[in-house]
């Protein structure tokens, strides 16, 4: 045995060779063939081996190009030499010599995964350079479309954000699982997680802070979920976990508590600190179900529950869920159709200047008639809607009918209609052109319309350039809710926005000789201060009324004034002489005690499904 050069990858003209041939004659014949070659291409560097066994040590450390293997050894295990060749062949191509006759031992090594063949008697040395090179490329060639393929599977089945599973593969591998589960009878728990407050930190820290949150979390999941369990991320912000053999019933809640309490501390995203929860539902094989897309059904319905009993909880699925998820699809499958057959309807809450008496401008507030359930809150399903791509169709349905309705008002023809507008309405690339669209179709005069946006929206990434838009459309824009977002004053200071409207938790109680007053004072004064118009929003009471007057806010909306009205009893309010907001404000005792205005139902649709008419504001007695 010889071994005359040790191998030297990093010289790029050079191949390195391992060599296994048991005759050391043939090794010299092989050797000489490839050295004497002066001046043809790449060079040889040769190291020689005697048997397999001896050659898989060495290639234990790499370096190699390409092994040649010279069928003379191991003569009576050729074919078993060959298999354990074979492992070495995975990292580096494998040619064999055979004798002349020698065929099928030749088919059969290629068949084991050598690259080429080459018999004895034929090979010259320009031959057997160009198929050890030769070999060596259809090997790197081979290499990086396998790699190529592992890397499209890879990129089929994971998430590119956070290189967690997808939810494909994650259905596939559940799958199996339960199988394996079903064959050896054994448990399963299914884990749902949703963020709770997600999209709060997307829409004032902006997209990229909320992917970096997202990888942030898959990180967190992936440290505390065990080697055997599976975890994903089904979309969104939503995640998912199996565990499989589940042997104590405990666990799955166990590991449950333990990722909602690493789930809860802060992140840092931007140089701030931040914080989001997450609500967990989980579901039990074969309990809840045997088939995969069940247990996630029964897990995502008790994810809601948790989310409903206040967020940041666990809940188990149990049969009652069952129903609230099919209560939850057919809301969405309601709602789809509402749109289309007219059941949605529109009500207009007055926004009045009580220092001039007059009616300023009206709020669109949506309604929804529905068949069986009677009036369902906007606060139901206006989240349904965002979270099903009906939001846009519905935003716009709103959007026209209120421009349109604003444009045939007689009796405050110059009065300002105010619009909801909801997050995936912004992210729409043309919003404003819509806007401007729908402005020219009803003929509503640009300066009548006011877009309100929460303050957490107004604060997004996003939403300057709209903003931007729309002003310079001489559209107005409002920040709804004030007080309840993340926005500091400094960073509203920057957005060009026409009103603030302090958000109703700010109002309520507020009296002349109250310590918290203080709050909403500075409020008003900064926001004065800004330019901007200042409107009281929920105000009920004539203390709130006084206490807002003193403090320098004179626009308010709320039941004090008048409840949200249907169309219709909107128009025929706003033209009375006597309307309730043209009341000396300075004679309470013309008012009828509160509660017996809070507990006046809004006027919901008759029989047929068509609104009241005339809706009676006068069952207190009417001054004048
Ligand atoms: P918001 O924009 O803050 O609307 C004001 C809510 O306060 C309305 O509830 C209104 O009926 C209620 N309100 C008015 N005055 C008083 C008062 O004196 N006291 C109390 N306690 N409440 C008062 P509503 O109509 O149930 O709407 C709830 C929320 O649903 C709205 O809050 C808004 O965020 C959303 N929303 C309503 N319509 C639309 C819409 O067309 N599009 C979008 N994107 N969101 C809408
Ligand atoms: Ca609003
Ligand atoms: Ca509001």
């Amino acid at each position: 045995m010889s071994e005359q050069s040790e191998p030297r990858p990093e010289d790029a003209d050079s191949l390195t060779l391992l060599l296994v041939a048991e005759d050391p004659l043939s090794a010299r014949r092989i050797r000489e063939m490839l050295e004497r070659r002066e001046g043809e291409g790449s060079r040889f560097s040769i190291t020689s081996v005697p048997r397999v066994e001896d050659a898989l040590v060495r290639l234990q450390h790499g370096g190699f190009d390409v092994m040649l293997l010279d069928h003379s050894v191991d003569e009576a295990h050729g074919l078993d030499s060959l298999q354990r060749a074979r492992v070495a062949a995975r990292a580096v191509p494998v040619v064999v010599l055979t004798y002349q006759r020698d065929e099928d031992f030749a088919l059969e090594a290629v068949r084991t995964g050598a690259q080429d063949y080459l018999a004895k008697g034929e090979v010259t040395p320009a031959l057997l350079a160009r198929t050890l090179l030769h070999a060596v490329e259809r090997h790197r060639m081979m290499r990086e479309l396998t790699q190529a393929q592992q890397r499209q599977h890879f990129l089929a089945s994971h998430d590119a954000l956070t290189k967690l599973p997808n939810r494909y593969s994650f259905l596939a591998s559940l799958r199996g699982l339960l199988a394996e589960a079903e064959r050896r009878r054994e448990e399963v728990a299914v884990l749902f997680f949703d963020l709770d407050g997600f999209k709060r930190i997307n829409d004032s820290l902006g997209h990229a802070a909320g992917d970096e949150l997202l990888g942030d979390v898959a990180g967190r999941l992936r440290r505390l979920i065990g080697k055997r369990d599976l975890v994903a991320r089904l979309g969104g912000d939503e995640f998912v976990a199996a565990l499989p053999a589940v042997r104590d019933p405990q666990r799955p809640l166990e590991l449950a508590e333990t990722i909602r309490a690493a789930i809860e501390k802060p992140y840092y995203l931007n140089g701030l600190e931040c914080w989001v929860s997450t609500s967990i539902g989980i579901s039990r094989h074969p309990r809840d179900g045997r088939d995969a897309d069940a247990l996630i059904r029964c897990a995502d319905a008790a994810m809601y529950q948790a989310k409903g009993a206040g967020k940041n909880q666990i809940r188990e699925f149990d049969e009652q869920m069952n129903e609230s998820a099919q209560e939850r699809f057919d809301l969405v499958n309601g709602l789809r159709d509402a749109i289309h057959s007219g059941l949605l309807a529109l009500m207009f809450q007055p926004q009045v200047d009580i220092q001039r008496e007059e009616l300023v401008a009206a709020e669109t507030l949506v309604r929804w008639h529905h068949p069986t359930r009677g009036a369902i809150s906007p606060t139901e399903f206006i989240p349904v809607a965002e979270e099903t791509g009906l939001m846009v169709p519905l935003g716009e349905w709103v959007l026209r009918t209120a421009c349109a309705t604003a444009a045939s008002w007689r009796a405050v023809p110059g009065a300002r209609v105010a619009v909801n507008i909801s997050g995936r309405q912004l992210e729409q690339p043309d919003f404003s052109s819509r806007v401007q669209r729908i402005l020219e179709e009803t003929g509503l005069p640009r300066e009548r319309l006011e877009i309100e946006l929460t303050e957490s929206l107004a604060a997004s990434d996003g939403a300057l350039a709209v903003l931007e838009r729309l002003r310079e459309l001489g559209i107005r824009t409002a920040i709804d809710d004030f007080g309840t977002g993340y926005s500091s004053l400094t960073r509203l200071r920057r957005l060009p926005v026409d009103t603030l409207k302090i958000d109703r938790s700010f109002v309520h109680g507020v009296s002349l000789n109250d310590p918290d007053a203080v709050i909403l004072e500075s409020m008003i004064r900064i926001a004065s201060g800004l330019g901007l118009e200042v409107v009281a929003e929920g105000v009920e009471t004539l203390e709130e009324m006084d206490a807002l007057r003193a403090l320098g806010c004179t626009l308010m909306q709320g039941y004090l004034f008048s409840k949200p009205l249907p169309k219709i009893d909107f128009e025929a309010e706003v033209g009375r002489e006597d309307a309730e907001w043209r009341m000396p404000l300075d004679r309470p005792e013309a008012w009828l005690p509160l509660g017996e205005r809070a507990a006046e139902p809004e006027p919901g649709p008759d029989d047929e499904g068509n609104l009241p008419a005339v809706r009676n504001l006068g069952s207190r007695p009417r001054h004048g």
